[in-house]
């Protein structure tokens, strides 16, 4: 039983007697009653031998744990109740006044707006870099830095960097690193283990389990998992004192949503890569930027480490097409709908403006960011068809 995909589904979980259901048990509780005084002085929180209080874990809330913990190939993870909890809860928990966080250009977006305002009023500067420069990060580590945040690929401009190259860099300096792996999800490669060689880690990797461990569009969680523990006692105690436990009708969703993850993972993938190899051929369409095609950024650089890919991309459109144009042919578009995240069942799209997303953006024109869903990649290219003649008008 060595492949994830199997691994996901059948686990060390040990049912009632008499009751071997396929799915586990919800276990609610804030309250968990001792046995005895003794018990209860002799509480233990620290390594899930045994249940305090609701907050602090349930059997429901450690099972999804340790399946993300296989997912990433990491010893220990922490349930958060947004991909953007786990985020604050790696700075709150590893950064104080003083210290700065170096995170890339290309990083979800409330990422870096945590750390201008929440990270700034507390004395924690940080500073911006770009995925692609490893010189030019090299140059922007001071004593004061302390943690680097990586994404790969990023977001929406989708550029993917020299992974193991960046931890190199990161382990010679000794900082911490801290993957947002939301878009690899612990299938597109092994972060504790990127060239599968047991030579090169990230110390830390989050997920937006919002995206494909759910995969329904209708759930809010965040994982941090490590295999250090000492990391994770620390990541645990800062998480225990922020009171970011989670409901456990939720962590049963997820639960019942992983067994299909990989599956739903490749279906979107092949969506995906279909949809942006008819989009390429489109005269609009200024550059490609999907990590499997060679006209985006940091392509070689995923071609080392991943045969998979998240289904999502983007396309730079021409920076001569009005506005007015552009928001037709998004309004035209019918099994594509306009929201946030992806993952989920539905196709999605949302544009972007590069001027306010990048630093200093590679490109001028809008940016169009199409996430896959699970319908059919036909009816998907289709839709898009039938819309075009919209940004033409
Ligand atoms: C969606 C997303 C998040 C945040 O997840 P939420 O659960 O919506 O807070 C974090 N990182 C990346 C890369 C994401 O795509």
């Amino acid at each position: 039983m060595t492949d994830l995909t199997t691994r996901l589904i059948h686990h060390p979980y040990q049912p009632p007697e008499g009751f071997d259901a396929v799915m586990p048990p919800v276990h609610k509780a804030s309250t968990v009653i001792f046995p005895n005084v003794a018990a209860l002085r002799q509480r233990q929180w620290r390594d899930k031998t045994g249940y305090t209080y609701g907050l602090h874990g349930t059997p429901t809330t450690f099972i999804l744990e340790e399946r993300i913990a296989t997912l990433e190939g990491g010893l220990q993870t922490l349930l958060v109740p947004s991909g953007l909890a786990a985020i604050s809860l790696v700075n709150m928990a590893l950064l104080r006044s003083g210290d700065e966080v170096l995170i890339p250009d290309n990083a979800y977006g409330p990422n870096k707006e945590l750390a201008r305002h929440e990270l700034a009023r507390w004395g924690i500067t940080h500073r911006l870099y770009d995925p692609l420069d490893l010189r030019g990060l090299a140059g922007l580590i001071t004593p004061a830095t302390r943690l680097i945040w990586i994404e790969a690929a990023g977001s929406v401009t989708m550029e993917f960097p020299d992974v193991p190259a960046l931890l190199a860099l990161a382990r010679e300096r000794g900082l911490t690193t801290a993957l947002d792996n939301t878009w690899g999800a612990g299938l597109a490669f092994n972060p504790f283990d990127v060239l599968g060689d047991g030579a090169s880690g990230v110390d830390i990797s989050v997920q937006a389990l919002t995206k494909f461990p759910s995969g329904g569009g209708d759930i809010l969680m965040g994982s941090v998992t490590t295999r250090e523990f000492s990391l994770h006692h620390t990541l645990k105690l800062s998480h225990m004192r922020m009171g970011w436990g989670m409901g456990a009708n939720d962590v049963e969703l997820v639960l019942r949503s992983l067994p299909s993850m990989a599956l739903r993972y490749d279906a979107q993938d092949a969506s995906a890569r279909a949809l942006a190899s008819w989009w390429a051929a489109q005269p609009e369409v200024v550059q490609l930027l999907h990590p499997a095609f060679a006209s985006c950024p940091g392509h070689a650089n995923w071609q080392a480490l991943c045969t998979r890919a998240a289904g999502l991309f983007s396309v730079v459109l021409d920076a001569r097409i009005e506005q007015v144009k552009m928001d037709a042919f998004l309004n035209g578009l019918k099994l594509f709908k306009l929201g946030y995240s992806w993952a989920g069942p539905v196709s999605l799209v949302v544009p972007y403006d590069l001027v306010t997303l990048r630093q200093r953006p590679s490109w001028s024109g809008t940016v169009v960011r199409f996430a896959l869903g699970l319908e059919s990649a036909a009816d998907l290219i289709a839709d898009c068809a039938q819309a075009l003649p919209l940004l033409r008008a």
